[in-house]
């Protein structure tokens, strides 16, 4: 069994559609097997983005996903890390295909509501970052 990190952010969270979301996943056959609500400090959403530090947009996602609460939980499943990054949708909501959960739920590329690793390796690294 494979496993991924999923991350709400803090516009998901605000629009209280934790559940809408969740239940997407469990209806692909996901199964939440760990998951807590926090908030990031600056610290720690630079050292979870670090592979981003360089790009042009490194500042607002900090500060984005430092702006409020966030779920942060592991899914598991057959071929996990591709099965959520299908139900999440393209990082931009606005070429996301048509029932996605970016597609149906984000505002634009900033706020786009979730995370989600994006290969094995950078899952095994994400899941231990939240769930030591
Ligand atoms: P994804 O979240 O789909 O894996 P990336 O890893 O490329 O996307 O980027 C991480 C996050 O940084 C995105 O979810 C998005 O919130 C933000 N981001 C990515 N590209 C841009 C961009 N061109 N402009 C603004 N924000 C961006
Ligand atoms: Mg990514």
């Amino acid at each position: 069994m494979a496993q991924t990190l999923s991350i709400i952010k803090p516009d998901g969270v605000k629009k209280r559609i934790i559940g809408k979301i969740i239940t997407r996943f469990e209806d692909a056959g996901l199964e939440v097997v760990q998951i807590k609500r926090l908030r990031l400090d600056v610290a720690q959403a630079q050292d979870f983005y670090a592979v981003h530090k360089e790009r042009p947009f490194f500042k607002d996602l900090v500060a984005f996903m430092t702006s409020g609460e966030v779920v942060v939980m592991v899914l598991e499943g057959e071929d996990a890390v591709e099965k959520n990054r299908e139900l999440m949708g393209a990082t931009d909501p606005k070429v996301a295909k048509p029932g996605t959960i970016r597609a149906d739920f984000a505002q634009n590329i900033d706020a786009n509501v979730v995370h989600g690793s994006d290969s094995a390796q950078n899952a095994q690294r994400e899941i231990a970052f939240f769930f030591a």
